[in-house]
């Protein structure tokens, strides 16, 4: 592989190509959402042109079509996670809903007691589904601590496995501060000690390819729309077994064999977990946002988002009073920052009259920037590889007189 041609790779994004009060749109804030390339425009697009039509349901010719094409995509998540089967592939609406259809259904299966646990560094998609269990039926909620540089101590995880333990739910990489979890190695662990393992991959697959089998995990997690896909059409992924055991998480149209007023057969899976009218068109564009993502040259962009992580962490770190929330070794490019004496908004708000779109806040993640000492939250640049490093000098002196305008 050799180097990564950002400029053919920006050619296909035609909202990067744009100015903002002026200056040409810098767009760091690819943890909340990826912009998309045309080829996930054009196949949403053809849809609603030529063959939109609900699925599942009609014996005319559109259907047929429409129903082919969400098949299709249900195939290629399989391809691109390495799942074992397309009955696998559960089509929900984001990595939220992903988890609260586990927390809803898997938490039928608990009893007041039951231990889940998390960790310290989770979005809070992956926290308040198991609060609101826990008010439900009394399970208790066990926490994996972080280490001061925004890292799972996972020395601390055995202890808090005991034969209550029913699940381990933790993400892949976190949003907040860009750290990549050892997921293989927490999987071996819950294996071990015979517990079940999440995965919140929300953050994963933007940033490479992801072998579910590798990993060893019960259920993973995607939301298409920062995956370079439309919002609103995500995945569950979950082991065959768990489909089967599982009881459904919403009733209605398309998730039945058969419905009297008595009893109800359900579909097997994942028909089962697809209740009502799915997101057909976000499917479609996640298929073709998922082939083009298959179709990269993976070496090449994992040196180029290492370039740009090496040279953002050097260049913010000179800045006077910058501090860099999460410096763990194993990290994506997401840089959260604190300046002393700039509250996060009014940084956010200068960088965007200089063109630079960044996230400020808490990120969804309070309890690990509390814990790291930013409770204001943070400044958040996070990059795609279709970032250059040019852009980094642009945030980097947009920083500069954002600090020098509030001082
Ligand atoms: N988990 C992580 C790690 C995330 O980054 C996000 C999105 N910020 C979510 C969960 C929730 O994803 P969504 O809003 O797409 O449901």
């Amino acid at each position: 592989s050799l180097k990564l041609d950002v400029a053919a790779i920006r050619n296909q994004f035609p909202a990067l190509d744009q100015t903002i009060q002026g200056k040409p749109l810098v767009y760091l804030d690819n943890a909340a959402t990826t912009q998309k390339p045309e080829c996930v425009i054009e196949a949403v697009s053809a849809f609603y042109r030529h063959d939109n039509a609900n699925i599942h349901r009609g014996v005319h010719t559109l259907s047929a079509r429409a129903t082919d094409q969400y098949e299709a995509a249900r195939e290629q998540v399989r391809q691109s996670l390495n799942a074992s089967a397309t009955e696998e592939i559960v089509f929900v609406r984001g990595t939220t809903e992903a988890i609260n259809l586990v927390a809803s259904s898997f938490g039928q299966t608990l009893k007041a007691g039951d231990e889940i646990i998390i960790s310290a560094l989770e979005h809070h998609a992956n926290i308040v589904p198991w609060q609101l269990l826990k008010q439900r039926i009394s399970i208790t909620l066990k926490i994996i601590p972080v280490t001061p540089e925004g890292e799972l101590d996972l020395g601390a995880l055995p202890a808090l496995i005991t034969e209550r333990s029913r699940l381990i739910a933790v993400n892949h990489v976190s949003n907040a501060l860009g750290t990549i979890n050892p997921v293989a190695q927490i999987a071996a662990i819950a294996k071990a000690h015979g517990v079940p393992i999440l995965i919140d991959g929300a953050q994963g697959l933007p940033h490479g390819p992801v072998d579910v089998r590798a990993i060893d995990c019960d259920f993973y997690t995607l939301s298409g729309h920062k995956t370079f896909a439309p919002s609103g059409v995500g995945v569950l992924y979950a082991r065959r077994p768990w489909l089967d055991e599982l009881p459904p998480y919403q009733g209605g149209g398309d998730m039945i064999e058969t419905v009297s007023f008595e009893a109800v057969r359900y579909a097997p899976p994942p028909a089962k977990f697809e209740a009502g009218t799915p997101n057909i068109e976000g499917a479609i564009g996640l298929n073709a946002a998922l082939q083009w993502h298959a179709a990269l040259d993976w070496p090449a962009i994992k040196a180029h988002e290492a370039a740009l992580l090496a040279h953002a962490t050097t260049a913010l770190e000179a800045i006077a009073g910058l501090r860099i929330v999460g410096t763990a070794k194993n990290k994506v490019p997401v840089l959260s920052f604190i300046i002393e004496g700039a509250h996060p908004h009014d940084i956010g708000m200068l960088l965007d009259a200089q063109g630079i779109a960044v996230r400020t806040g808490q990120h969804c993640a309070m309890p690990v920037l509390q814990f790291l000492g930013a409770p204001q939250g943070t400044v958040r640049a996070s990059f795609a590889f279709y970032n250059t490093l040019d852009e980094v000098d642009a945030l980097v002196r947009a920083v500069h007189r954002a600090q020098h305008m509030l001082s």
